[in-house]
């Protein structure tokens, strides 16, 4: 009997861990692939109050081995199912504790377009961090219009010959800060109000098609594109135990409590206004607090 299982090792589930073991608490987080979430493909976080620049897998890293040094055990386990009385249904195993906090957080958003699937790892990309130096003296381009895309087409010019960032409308989603900073990249073009509509190549992606507001096409030959339009939750699996929005997102109520007793939802995965590291640690740290609070 664990004291409080957490499902998720990005910054919202290990700030969990974090406090639900510095207050004594028999602690346990099941994680899908690695430690970190979505964090991991951060280039540079620069908007962490305290810590002027750290890289996101630099910053995942300290955190998990600030976690696990107080005795937190980080299973890389799927969790398929969790039943009200707090039974937790992983591929390997069952596991029973009196505390939940879901904090899955979201996964990549697909373009679902053909080819997409196909030219994974072969000219498409959803992580600029981890596949950007294959791309060393090539010509990329970067889809999307928040704080992602434009981190990513920043990081990309440093490494690519020429860096397209093409985003669907005028106005960008993410920070001024970025954009300013993108355009004074020379090796940056932006193109606007269009839309990927085809990835082309045989075996590898050769070139896309974009089509703008008046529906003229045309096709841009590129060695790598990275996706970066957004992510989408996967929460069907828990629609036993929480309320879920139509785009998927977990309902809570007071910010982190789900509609049954003892299970909590923390960071990006649930509906909230702003999803950042700041507001994803801050559910993190509010969510233990209440599952110690309120165990009996
Ligand atoms: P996001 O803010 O949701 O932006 C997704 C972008 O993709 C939007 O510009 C959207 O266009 C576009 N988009 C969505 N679906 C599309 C489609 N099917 N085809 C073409 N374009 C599409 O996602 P994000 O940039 O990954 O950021 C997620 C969250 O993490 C945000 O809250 C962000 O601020 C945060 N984040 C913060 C930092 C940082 O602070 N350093 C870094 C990275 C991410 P529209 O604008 O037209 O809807």
């Amino acid at each position: 009997m664990y004291d409080i299982i957490i499902v998720g090792a990005g910054p919202a589930g290990l700030t969990s861990a974090l406090y639900a073991a510095r207050a004594n608490k028999k602690v346990l987080v099941f994680e899908a692939k690695a430690y970190g979430g979505q964090i991991l493909n951060a280039s540079k976080i620069e908007n962490y109050p305290g810590i002027e620049s750290i890289s996101g897998f630099e910053y995942a890293t300290i955190l998990y081995n600030q976690v696990t040094k107080l005795g937190v055990k980080v299973k890389i386990e799927t969790v398929n199912r969790i039943l009200p009385d707090k039974t937790v249904i992983t591929s390997k195993n069952e596991y029973q504790a009196k505390s939940i906090i879901i904090a899955t957080g979201a996964q990549n958003r697909k373009l679902n377009i053909k080819n997409e699937q196909e030219f994974i790892g072969k000219g498409v990309s959803y992580c600029a961090t981890c596949d950007g130096n294959f791309y060393k003296n090539k010509i990329v381009a970067v889809n999307g219009g928040g704080n992602t895309a434009l981190e990513d087409a920043l990081y990309l010019s440093g490494i690519a010959k020429k860096v397209y960032l093409i985003h669907r409308r005028q106005e960008f989603r993410g920070e001024t800060t970025y954009l300013n900073e993108l355009k004074t990249k020379e090796n940056v073009t932006l193109i606007l109000d269009s839309t990927i509509t085809c990835l082309n190549g045989q075996d590898y992606l050769e070139s896309i098609t974009i089509q703008d507001k008046n529906q003229s096409s045309q096709e841009l030959k590129i060695d790598g594109l990275f996706i970066a339009i957004g992510q989408e939750p996967n929460n069907q699996i828990f629609s036993n135990i929480v309320d879920i929005d139509d785009k998927g997102y977990i309902i809570s109520e007071d910010g982190v409590h789900t509609k049954t007793k003892g299970i909590y939802v923390a960071g990006d995965t649930r509906v909230k206004n702003l999803r950042q590291l700041t507001t994803a640690v801050s559910d993190g740290s509010i969510a233990a607090t209440m599952a110690i609070k309120e165990m009996n």
